[in-house]
């Protein structure tokens, strides 16, 4: 089924004293989708997975792995490196997959087929500490694919690589999203996200800014500042808009993305054909692409 839920996160909320690390979070994974979040550094995407992992406990909120709360059995459908699993330096890669293996009782069948589809086949005798950084990486990626899981879970997984690891790891990832796994990873790099994601949320300071489609995220449409005398009606109407999408909303000032060949007499025209009414519309010359990266910026 294409519209599958995989996970589904409803009002997330975990403050650390007075910091919100994660804001009434709202979000939907779908099977297949390779789902980007991206953020700033801080904005909460550790920390959202960290929670959806059952490995913190939110404040408030819900989610939902599969459709159903999460359970032991659940969390053997995902592999995940949130933290990169401790690898001994004197063992090779099939020693420390074995011992990987038995920590998650799954057998040692699949271990080879696990080294060859993340390039590591020919180096599979040889110790750990001789590995590159990517190869390190590339060893935790097939850790985590041990006993198949259905969904994949990745935190900045190219962080610290050269260009060519970095190629590498985008090149695997692509490749196992063509077996049909689902695929959640967190980046600061819009690139990475535009690269190897299929769907984003934009998070900053633990809320969510955008979630859709990254094409639409990063076509030449329009973006736009509204206000609306009914501002729930707006936001009705916008959810049954295929061209339209509310990218942000502070107080009741909305930023709504446009798809490339939109205008903004467009957008009013649809908007009064709904019972609308708008009291402000600027055209803010901007793509939710440089949205992001002016977001960035400020936190640079
Ligand atoms: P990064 O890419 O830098 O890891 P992130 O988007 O993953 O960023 P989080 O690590 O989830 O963000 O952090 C969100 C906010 O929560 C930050 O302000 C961070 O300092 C704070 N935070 C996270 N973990 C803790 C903790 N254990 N104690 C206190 N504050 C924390």
């Amino acid at each position: 089924m294409v519209d599958e839920s995989i996970l589904s996160i409803q009002g997330l909320s975990k403050n650390y004293g007075s910091i919100k690390a994660v804001d009434a979070l709202d979000l939907e994974i779908k099977k297949g989708q390779v789902f980007g979040l991206l953020g700033p550094n801080g904005s909460g995407k550790t920390t959202t997975l960290s929670i959806v992992l059952g490995l913190i406990k939110p404040q408030n909120g819900h989610f939902k792995w599969f459709g159903k709360p999460v359970t032991a059995a659940t969390l053997r459908r995902i592999g995940s490196i949130l933290e990169s699993p401790i690898f001994y330096p004197y063992l090779s890669a099939t020693d420390n997959l074995k011992i990987i293996a038995d920590i998650k009782r799954v057998s040692y069948d699949s271990i080879d087929e696990k080294l060859a589809m993340t390039g590591l086949l020919e180096r599979k005798n040889h110790h750990f500490k001789t590995y590159s950084l990517g190869m390190k990486q590339r060893l935790a990626i097939a850790a985590a694919l041990l006993g198949n899981p259905e969904v994949l879970i990745l935190d900045e997984p190219t962080n610290g690589l050269d260009p060519q690891g970095i190629a590498e790891i985008r090149g695997l990832i692509i490749d196992i999203a063509k077996e049909g796994k689902t695929i959640i990873i967190a980046s600061h790099l819009l690139d990475e996200v535009q690269k190897v994601c299929s769907d984003v949320a934009v998070l900053q300071n633990g809320k969510c800014l955008y979630s859709g489609k990254v094409d639409f995220m990063t076509g030449d449409g329009l973006l736009l500042e509204v206000m609306a005398d009914k501002p729930e009606l707006l936001i009705a109407a916008l959810e049954n808009c295929q061209w339209a999408t509310i990218s942000s909303r502070e107080k009741d000032h909305f930023l709504v993305q446009l798809q490339k060949d939109n205008s903004a007499s467009d957008l009013n025209r649809y908007l009064i054909d709904q019972q609308v009414v708008l009291n402000h519309l600027t055209t803010k010359h901007k793509t939710l692409e440089s949205h992001f990266l002016a977001l960035l910026k400020n936190k640079a």
